[in-house]
């Protein structure tokens, strides 16, 4: 073997022997005895199969080899020699040794370590064999998460780190009612589209680096907002987000899990709307209790009675308190509570509040002081009553809890930012300050929530619902602003509140103040003498109601105030009034109700002029208003000249409701048994004959005519609303034919016809028929009686 080829083969541990036909060694290279299992075996002269007994065995092959029958053969050993720790790997390869292209006897064995090969082959077979294995678990725990995040009551989206939405849960998919694929590469707030509001807190909270195998916090939690689904329904829901990294860029993002708050806020809105219906039916009935018992207390009493009385209305008082609280918080809850946007005196609010708890600060001996602030402003935008309220309840808990000292209210405003269209550039701040019990201070977190006061034993003392401060804390959220207290026990508290509203112009403010004064403005004050006009002034906000009672008196009129629709019905009722200044938006009945009423109990000959109150956006509606029966319009606020305008233009009226409120009066005066009184005949001749321009008899003839004429209808008309069981229309109709029958003096027959308007007021329907029969009968009387009558002219 030349040395080139030696060199060869030891370049990669190949070894070799040359073999003559007995097996015997005849050529070996110098290292071939180590990878022999019997190293000292392999040397010349030797059989080979004694240093490898791998080659036992294969003497039949090899005589082929040696004949030329077969090329080459190979074959594998393992050797395991005490000098090597591991085992060598061999593989035995056997030629002929050909010489000169000829074959011979000899044979050639190439003995190679491929131990190397066969550690990498196996390694990477293991390595093959363990991927393998990561691989199925993989799948496994990803198909276990995929289930988890499938079964989930929650929707679930998950974004990439710009907010692209990459994947998202089967109740997302029914939730906002897309598939997968089609969501998918949209930006988050396609569903979600206040996340806009978060996404600055989202990007702030989430950049800061949390550890990657750490708890997630979630960024944002259960905010509660609204998601749009594909077919552009809005679902309430609330939402939490949190950030996901990894150290791969594709496993990063955001998840989002929406949570369906349909059914919660339908149970909630049904809880509030049922708390709120209750507490009103049960304020009603305690209402005119105590209204009674008011009554009671000036009759002729003995001293035990006067007794009993007291405890009757302060328990009612007590009573009425707690259903108020429970009904304002229930209405809150429920979304219910409106905030008023009118101008009002900051000043006049503040004092309001503090002249009613004077008295009860009195009794306990503290002093009651207000630091006045003399850049507050004069005039400002809200809700005055809700305002009020926070201040009486702050007030009144100061009071309460303190024994001895003062209780100080301090306002004081400053200017704030306006964020995006808001309106409102100001910040009120109010604290009320006492020195009373204190509250321990790992209870302050307790005291606006609903229902808690600081102990039972607190509720047995001083009484109260715990509701209070959770009232003020939704007042004040719902006017823009938050509340706090600082508190230490037996020093005294600190209740703090804000709200934001922004300053009427100076302008306005000083025309609303001028005009109260009426210092600059010349006012006939002899104008009521000339008009003189019955006003009724229908308002709820004391406030207004001053400022214009105070316009009306410069003027020399003295108006009735009514402080809602109900009670304006009542004082009409009473009595008869030229004009009413309605007020649009008030509680228990609004203005527009009241008018509704008013112009269905009262002809438009008697009817007050009704001249609505409203916030000058309210103008547009305009024709609405009109077409309603309202007769005019004041926009607030309004110059004094303003109101003396319209009242001008009532005197129009005044005269003719003068005659028919005689007409009336004289029907009342009298009512008797007779088919028709003929008073009332003669009245309208008497009212005619005031008239030159007509001939008062034929008048008279030409009415009786008319409702000779008209009345039969009618009455056809009451029987088909009686067989279409049309009871509204039944109802409108006896109601006119009741007036109209008074007004010509058949006043057993109109009595009949109010009679039925009550039964059908009072829905019992069973009588109904009897009395259309009764008043088709008295109608016969009616007619003949009228037709004699009308003989007589
Ligand atoms: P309530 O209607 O029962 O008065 P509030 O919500 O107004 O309920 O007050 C809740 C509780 O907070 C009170 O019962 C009292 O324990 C505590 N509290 C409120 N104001 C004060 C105060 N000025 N000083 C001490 N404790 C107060």
């Amino acid at each position: 073997m030349n040395s080139l080829f030696t060199n060869i083969l030891s370049l990669r541990r190949i070894e070799y022997l040359i073999i003559n036909e007995f097996w015997k060694i005849i050529e070996l290279s110098p290292k071939v005895n180590l990878l022999a299992e019997y190293s000292h075996e392999v040397q010349l002269g030797k059989d080979v199969r004694i240093g490898f007994p791998e080659l036992f065995g294969v003497e039949v092959i090899a005589s082929d080899i040696r004949e030329g029958k077969q090329d080459n053969f190979e074959l594998k050993g393992i050797i395991r020699t005490k000098k090597a720790l591991n085992p060598i790997y061999i593989d035995i390869r056997i030629a002929n040794n050909i010489k000169d292209n000829l074959i011979s006897n000899q044979l050639l064995i190439v003995v190679e370590d491929v131990t190397e090969r066969m550690v990498l082959e196996q390694s990477l077979v293991q390595g093959a064999n363990e991927a393998n294995l990561l691989l199925r678990t993989l799948t496994a725990s990803k198909q276990y998460i995929d289930q988890i995040v499938t079964s989930m009551a929650d929707a679930l989206l998950v974004t990439t780190a710009s907010g692209k939405i990459k994947t998202i849960n089967r109740t997302a998919q029914i939730l906002l009612e897309y598939d997968e694929a089609e969501i998918c590469g949209e930006s988050i707030s396609t569903v979600l589209k206040e996340v806009d509001n978060w996404k600055e807190e989202i990007a702030q909270r989430g950049n800061i680096q949390t550890p990657l195998f750490g708890p997630i916090t979630p960024l944002v939690k259960e905010v509660e907002t609204f998601c749009q689904t594909k077919s552009g329904k809005t679902i309430p829901v609330a939402f939490s987000c949190s950030k996901v990294q990894t150290e791969i860029e594709h496993f990063q993002g955001y998840v989002y899990i929406l949570r369906d708050m349909t059914a919660r806020k339908q149970a909630e809105l049904a809880k509030q709307e049922f708390l709120a219906m209750i507490s009103h039916e049960i304020r009603t009935p305690v209402a005119a209790v105590i209204g009674m018992t008011d009554i009671l207390s000036h009759t002729d009493l003995s001293e035990p009675q006067e007794e009993f009385v007291e405890t009757i209305r302060n328990s009612g008082k007590a009573l009425l308190e707690i259903i108020n609280d429970i009904l304002d918080f229930s209405k809150i809850e429920s979304g219910n509570l409106e905030i008023e946007q009118e101008p009002f005196h900051l000043n006049s609010c503040i004092e309001e509040a503090l002249s009613l708890l004077t008295l009860k600060a009195q009794e306990k001996q503290l002093e009651l002081i207000f630091h006045r602030n003399s850049e507050l402003p004069t005039l400002i935008v809200g809700d005055i009553s809700r305002l009020r309220q926070i201040l009486i309840n702050l007030l009144n808990n100061a009071i309460k809890f303190t024994e001895n000292g003062s209780v100080e209210l301090s306002v004081t405003s400053r200017e704030r930012q306006i964020i995006g269209n808001e309106k409102n550039n100001l910040e009120i701040q109010f604290a009320v300050k006492d020195t009373g019990i204190g509250i321990p201070s790992n209870l302050i977190n307790r005291l606006f929530k609903a229902f808690s006061q600081v102990n039972s034993s607190i509720t047995r003392k001083y009484g109260g619902t715990g509701l209070g401060l959770a009232i003020c804390k939704q007042l004040s959220e719902l006017m823009g602003g938050k509340i706090w207290v600082e508190s230490q026990p037996n020093q005294g508290s600190t209740f703090y509140f804000t709200i934001t509203t922004r300053a009427i112009k100076t302008q306005l403010s000083q025309q609303w103040e001028s005009e109260a004064k009426a210092s600059d403005i010349v006012i006939d004050t002899a104008i009521a003498q000339k008009h003189p006009l019955k006003i009724l002034l229908v308002e709820d906000y004391t406030t207004n109601q001053r400022m214009i009672a105070l316009m009306l008196q410069r003027m020399g009129y003295q108006a009735d105030v009514a402080n809602n629709g109900l009670e304006a019905l009542t004082a009409l009722r009473s009595q008869p009034y030229d004009v009413v200044l309605m007020d649009m938006q008030m509680p228990q009945m609004d203005g527009m109700t009241a008018t509704q009423h008013i112009v269905q109990e009262w002809e438009p000959s008697v009817r007050p002029r009704i001249i609505a109150l409203t916030a000058s956006a309210m103008l547009s509606d305009k024709e609405k208003y009109l077409a309603s029966g309202i007769d005019d319009f004041l926009a607030k606020p309004f110059h004094i000249e303003q109101l003396m305008e319209v009242l001008t233009n009532c005197q129009i009226n005044r005269e003719q409701i003068n005659k028919v409120i005689k007409v009336n009066q004289a029907e009342s005066r009298n009512q008797n048994d007779l088919i028709i009184d003929t008073a009332a005949l003669q009245e309208i001749h008497r009212i005619a004959n005031f008239n030159c321009a007509v001939n008062a008899k034929e008048f008279v003839l030409t009415t009786i005519d008319d409702y000779l004429q008209e009345t039969p209808k009618f009455l056809q008309e009451i029987q088909v609303a009686l067989s279409n069981s049309n009871f509204n229309t039944l109802r409108r109709l006896v109601h006119i034919l009741s007036s109209s029958s008074a007004t010509l003096g058949a006043s057993n027959f109109a009595g009949l016809c109010t009679e039925l308007e009550m039964t059908l007021i009072n829905e019992m329907w069973e009588e109904v028929k009897e009395q259309i029969d009764k008043i088709k009968a008295e109608y016969e009387n009616v007619e003949i009686a009228l037709i004699q009558e009308r003989e007589k002219y």
